[in-house]
């Protein structure tokens, strides 16, 4: 397969660049009380189906994540930052996310990125999951790495090759391409 050009590939954030899945475990067991979870548990993207935690517990959980990502703890994905500033090397980085708010989490890549490549992010945070495809293409990129599966096959319908970042929720019926980890995002694109 020939290399993608970095100029075309975008990223999705949670569950792709940082590790909300983790985060959430950890906020479960730190403040509520809640050891029982692990990452492979969480075989649904709607939380709520498929665990057995308390809903308020898991909207309180995710309003954190949301609304103050830095505070609240969550991580990058191991590797996403290092190969996150090879790939700026080329181009400027590109970020849409179904956040409803910009700045929690323009404010978290802040935090990780190098200040010349966060100057140049491109970031979209659009309040929906269900309409990426438009913005992606606006955005002129041909790839995406997403870990929502709805929004992978939404893109393959319009044209877009997905990048299924391998999670959990996401392993079961599908045949779209899949990436394990941020080496594999990054053999992507350069030798
Ligand atoms: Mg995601």
């Amino acid at each position: 397969m020939n290399k993608i050009n970095p100029a075309l590939i975008g990223f999705d954030i949670d569950g792709v660049v940082a590790d909300t899945g983790g985060a959430f475990i950890r906020i479960a067991g730190e403040e509520y009380g809640i050891n029982s979870i692990t990452l492979d548990d969480i075989t649904s993207f709607e939380v709520i189906d498929c665990l057995d935690v308390d809903q308020g517990i898991i909207e309180a959980i995710f309003t954190r994540l949301l609304d103050d990502p830095l505070t609240a703890g969550l991580q990058p994905m191991e590797d996403a930052i290092s190969v996150l500033h090879r790939f700026a090397d080329e181009a400027p980085l590109t970020f849409v996310t179904a956040r409803p708010h910009k700045k929690p989490i323009a404010r978290w890549l802040k935090n990780f990125l190098q200040p010349a490549t966060f100057e140049k992010i491109r970031l979209v945070a659009m309040g929906v999951h269900d309409n990426k495809t438009s913005y992606i293409k606006d955005l002129g990129l041909k790839y995406f790495v997403d870990d929502r599966l709805q929004t992978c096959r939404m893109l393959a319908n319009e044209g877009i090759t997905p990048l299924v970042y391998n999670q959990p929720w996401n392993k079961n019926g599908h045949d779209l391409p899949t990436v394990n980890d941020w080496q594999a995002i990054r053999n992507l694109c350069f030798d």
